[in-house]
């Protein structure tokens, strides 16, 4: 399945769900999967109950980049099943050598237990952060707030990190450009909810924005804005 968030990537949906029930999930992730697992498809895709889907493991897309288990966070999967996922890459990667993995969590302390397990070349971690504010956060999503994700990403030794600032809501400029940088990310997708009229949270005005990204860059940092409206 091609990625609609990121470009030149494709989605291995060897497991699907998740419980953390984002607002701004329900228009995007959880509407297509309805439309696509359809009458006949898998029930648990349709309601978007974590679960896993062997079948696949073996069907690993031949993209540049994989995202593993982009429709759903696998912090909900079982963490057998997980290395079931990471054996199948190492597999793969003998004849792949460049390919890439992107493994995404909000709540990325579960990727504590496998830092021993991934493939340290091919592997690439993200988490989103929206905002750095934890007030109000309940509203939007039952993930770990902010700070927590913040903390734990940061305690992750791992080199190759990615941070994803979609869909932003409001911030405080200076906390967050410091988190930001602290984490040291190869790259920083930031964009702001595609979905306006369904869903609505507070966001930082345009010129915020601007001058949020340009310090990221200021710091050496690579950012790809996605939605900005025009
Ligand atoms: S964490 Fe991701 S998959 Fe889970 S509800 Fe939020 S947007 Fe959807």
């Amino acid at each position: 399945m091609k990625n609609r968030m990121y470009a030149d990537v494709k989605t291995w949906n060897s497991f699907v769900g998740c419980k953390f029930d984002c607002s701004y999930c329900k228009p995007s992730f959880q509407r297509m999967m309805k439309r696509v697992s359809g009458a006949n498809g898998c029930r648990d895709c349709y309601s978007f109950k974590p679960h896993e889907h062997p079948e696949r493991l073996s069907k690993i897309p031949s993209a540049d980049t994989v995202f593993v288990c982009g429709t759903g966070d696998i912090s909900f999967a079982n963490p057998k099943y997980v290395r079931k996922i990471i054996s199948a890459i190492k597999d793969r990667i003998k004849k792949h050598l460049a390919q890439q993995f992107y493994f995404q969590s909000k709540n990325p302390a579960c990727f504590q237990q496998y830092l021993s397990d991934f493939p340290k070349d091919n592997t690439i971690l993200l988490t989103t952060l929206e905002t750095n504010r934890d007030e109000g956060y309940a509203g939007v999503s039952k993930a770990p707030v902010p700070s927590r994700r913040y903390a734990d990403f940061k305690a992750l030794d791992w080199l190759r990190k990615i941070i994803t600032v979609e869909p932003v809501i409001d911030f405080d400029h200076d906390i967050f450009l410091e988190w930001i940088v602290d984490l040291k990310p190869e790259a920083v997708w930031i964009g702001y909810n595609s979905r306006p009229k369904e869903v609505q949270f507070p966001e930082p005005d345009k010129q915020k924005l601007e001058k949020l990204i340009a310090a990221i860059r200021d710091a050496g940092v690579e950012v790809k804005e996605k939605d900005m409206r025009g």
